[in-house]
């Protein structure tokens, strides 16, 4: 008698081949059954000789796409039948299945995309199963034409037939079009009129030769494009959007040309041709500047290079209408200021006619927005800065059911979380929340999560600063009219609890949050945070001295302001000769005697600690940056000058004063000898990368010091590092090169950013870990 088998399959299961799959698979062993995609996962029944040892083969040999998370198989009666088919989606309630990240084009579609007696040939939508649009365009689940932006192309036969048949490598997949049925694109000249199909791919790569900015609707949203070895081009597009210094991406059609302008290692290059196809920050070669135009990336030494992910950006560099594309192109985010990137064609009309000079659009509608990632290698670890296409919606494991919960992160570099079962999902990088637009794209980035996700969360966990725009956000929240439960949490307790989730661990550690800012306790401006810390709570066991910021957010925007701060904290009243004395011409003299004033007096001087104000206050002294047009360049240009001394192996004392001579807590290290220091380094004529190298060398030794010293107070052995500031490559591995030679083990962040991107993951989990608490007290 043979025996009938159900098994259960969740995680990344649809919408990547998994029923082709499993069909063609159990027609090769002759079992009779089906396979149905339901809204929880892929459900299989099979029947017959081997059915028993199915589900091994089944995990055994998953399609590439497909990521597992449970497979539950039991045996149950015999029901007959010969076929194996395939069923129908049903929806169920309250059950959920995950969402793939969008992926970048194939092999096997980019092969049929160029040649020419295929029926896709030089279409610009060809996908299948394996590649293409997911996130940006599910409007819901079960993952089914009719729930994504495609229901408004009806498939031609040919199509129909493909999508039909399971043998297919196109069986369901979602997206497939053609020519004859699916979506077009646009060409849009202000004199050339409209053209569409090949002749507007042809013409958009004619007007980039000729060195016009053109608007192209991409993957997630909108970019301004422009020939990146065009000057001028790129001059009048920085111009245009206003960005001052803040480096543009780039886009090469091949590894080759990117290694002809960067150093590129084997690990960038898997990270480069990966499925995400992130943007890689990479170390420019000499002579970069000959190719590229130096307005790409001024005065930094890294370009950010990706290679193309949609079909639509393959055939810009390469298609066989159009001669000498241009081979590396700007390809930044099509928006003004700080809103988030443009989707919608009126709306790109509107809002990007004055950025550019001509349109590429489609008529496929993008439902979620979302922005191209970036990564950058760090100690061997690709490290995730910024998280969205590629990446988003994958889920980080909690290891546990968890309730529901809804974390709204920080007003910063701005992502909310919600948990469902033991999933933590993050959404994509949303940005600052300091504009209505960006508001509005955190509201609807929620209700696509909560309804892809089947979570409707009364748990709400937001940071403790009351006037972030999150923290109100989350206290107005009130779903179908509940009040849902509040949990507030500290923004640095936060980051060390998303370093934790990241990493699965659950215990306690000495986590070191090091950033610009984040609202404490005391109100005052943390960042410089030794905190004893689990998810549930923390012990605030070191941190720097305090202090005064002269005009606040200016100040962060101003690093010379930070620096004239500590120098009179260091020197009193001689601190402003010296600074007249080491940066003439910084400032004028009514500037100093404003900045003074408001010093004396304590006028708009918030009180500050953070580790990221130090830098700026560094980067200042020694001459590199006074005035910053985008946040963390002070710190950044620090860096680079300290790598031409890297090796360097010299520090600068600093003081430290310990609870037992003081009346609070905490150990406070003081910053009074390490600037004293720094500027007698500088009065001696010490180059601005010396100064750079001691004082990375400087911090990191402080890291290792207070974390030994936490150690043999508590017995900790395990430190964790969050915060913006690790960003910093070498700060980073001079930390993990020190804490490892004390026999620390150490965890960092690679999947989700060590910058504000991660808050909304700690908040999640501490908010997790305080309501199983709060209940198993009961
Ligand atoms: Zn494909
Ligand atoms: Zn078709
Ligand atoms: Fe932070």
């Amino acid at each position: 008698m043979s025996s009938r088998v159900r098994i259960k399959v969740n995680g990344i299961v649809q919408g990547v081949g998994f029923r082709p799959h499993v069909y063609n698979l159990a027609l090769s062993r002759n079992l009779a059954g089906f396979v149905l995609n339901t809204s929880m996962g892929v459900l299989i029944e099979v029947e017959g000789p081997g059915a028993d040892t199915f589900a091994e083969e089944l995990r055994r040999d998953a399609p590439p796409l497909a990521r597992i998370e449970t497979l539950q198989s039991e045996k149950i009666p015999p029901a007959g039948g010969r076929d194996f088919e395939i069923r129908m989606s049903e929806p169920a309630e309250g059950e959920f299945a995950l969402v793939s990240p969008d992926i970048a084009t194939c092999p096997d579609c980019l092969r049929e995309l160029y040649d020419k007696n295929d029926r896709r040939h030089l279409y610009p939508f060809i996908n299948c199963t394996n590649c293409g649009p997911r996130y940006s365009i599910v409007t819901d689940v079960p993952y089914d034409r009719p729930y994504t932006t495609m229901r408004a192309f009806k498939m031609c036969p040919a199509c129909e037939t493909e999508y039909r048949d399971p043998a297919d490598r196109r069986f369901h997949a979602q997206p497939v079009a053609c020519r004859a049925c699916g979506p077009e694109v646009k060409y849009l000249g202000k004199d050339k009129g409209a053209l569409t199909g090949d002749d507007a791919v042809v013409e958009t790569i004619n007007a980039l030769k000729e060195g016009l900015i053109v608007a192209m609707k991409g993957l997630g949203g909108y970019q301004l494009v422009c020939d990146a070895g065009n000057h001028e081009a790129v001059k009048e597009l920085r111009q245009k959007k206003r960005r001052n210094r803040k480096p543009f991406a780039l886009m090469s059609g091949s590894i080759e040309t990117i290694e002809t302008l960067c150093h590129v290692s084997g690990e960038e290059r898997l990270l480069l041709s990966s499925r995400a196809r992130p943007i890689v920050l990479l170390l420019k070669k000499p002579g970069v500047d000959d190719k590229i135009s130096t307005d790409v990336a001024p005065g930094n030494n890294r370009l950010g290079f990706m290679l193309p992910y949609t079909p639509l950006h393959h055939l810009l560099f390469h298609h066989p209408g159009a001669e000498g594309a241009p081979g590396v192109l700007v390809m930044t985010s099509g928006n003004i200021s700080e809103e988030p990137i443009v989707i919608d064609n009126h709306e790109a009309i509107g809002k990007l006619s004055a950025l550019s000079d001509c349109f590429l659009m489609h008529d496929r509608d993008i439902h979620m927005r979302v922005d191209d990632s970036v990564v950058r290698m760090a100690t061997g670890v690709p490290r995730i800065i910024r998280r969205a296409r590629g990446y988003v919606p994958e889920t980080i494991d909690m290891g546990r059911k968890i309730p529901e919960i809804l974390a709204c992160g920080g007003d910063l570099k701005n992502t909310l979380c919600i948990i469902k079962d033991s999933y933590a999902i993050m959404s994509q990088h949303i940005g600052d929340l300091g504009n209505h637009e960006a508001m509005v794209f955190f509201a609807e980035t929620l209700e696509n999560l909560k309804r892809i996700f089947h979570a409707d969360p009364v748990i709400v966990a937001h940071d403790l600063h009351p006037d972030y725009f999150s923290t109100r956000f989350a206290i107005g929240y009130k779903p179908a009219g509940r009040t849902p439960e509040l949990v507030a949490v500290q923004h640095h307790h936060a980051h060390i609890s998303a370093c934790m989730a990241e990493n699965g661990f659950n215990g306690k550690v000495i986590g070191v949050a090091f950033d610009g800012t984040g609202y404490g306790t005391d109100g005052n401006m943390w960042g410089s945070e030794f905190l004893l810390a689990d998810y549930s709570g923390f012990r605030r066991f070191a941190h720097l001295n305090y202090t005064p910021l002269p005009g606040g957010d200016t100040a962060i925007k101003e690093p010379w302001r930070a620096a004239f701060s500590f120098l009179v904290q260091a020197f009193r009243k001689e601190g402003v000769t010296i600074f007249s004395k080491i940066k003439p011409g910084a400032c004028n003299e009514k500037e100093v005697n404003l900045i003074s004033t408001m010093l004396e007096k304590g006028i708009n001087s918030p009180l500050s600690c953070g580790m990221g104000r130090l830098f700026d206050a560094v980067s200042s002294l020694v001459g590199l940056r006074d005035k910053i047009t985008f946040e963390g360049e002070a710190a950044i240009a620090l860096e680079m000058a300290a790598y031409e001394f890297r090796g360097y192996n010299g520090t600068y004392p600093y003081s430290f004063l310990s609870p037992r001579n003081r009346i609070d807590d905490d150990n406070i290290v003081d910053t009074t000898t390490l600037i004293c220091a720094i500027v007698y380094d500088i009065i001696r004529g010490a180059p601005a990368g010396e100064v750079a190298i001691k004082f990375h060398n400087t911090i990191a030794e402080m890291v290792v010091r207070m974390s030994a010293l936490a150690r043999e107070e508590t017995g900790l052995e395990v430190v964790a590092l969050s915060g913006g500031v690790f960003q910093n490559a070498l700060l980073l591995e001079l930390v993990e090169a020190g804490l490892a030679t004390q026999g620390f083990n150490v965890l960092t962040h690679s999947r989700v950013p060590f910058n504000d991107g991660c808050v909304s993951l700690g908040q999640a989990a501490v908010a997790a870990a305080r309501h199983e608490l709060s209940h198993n007290r009961v």
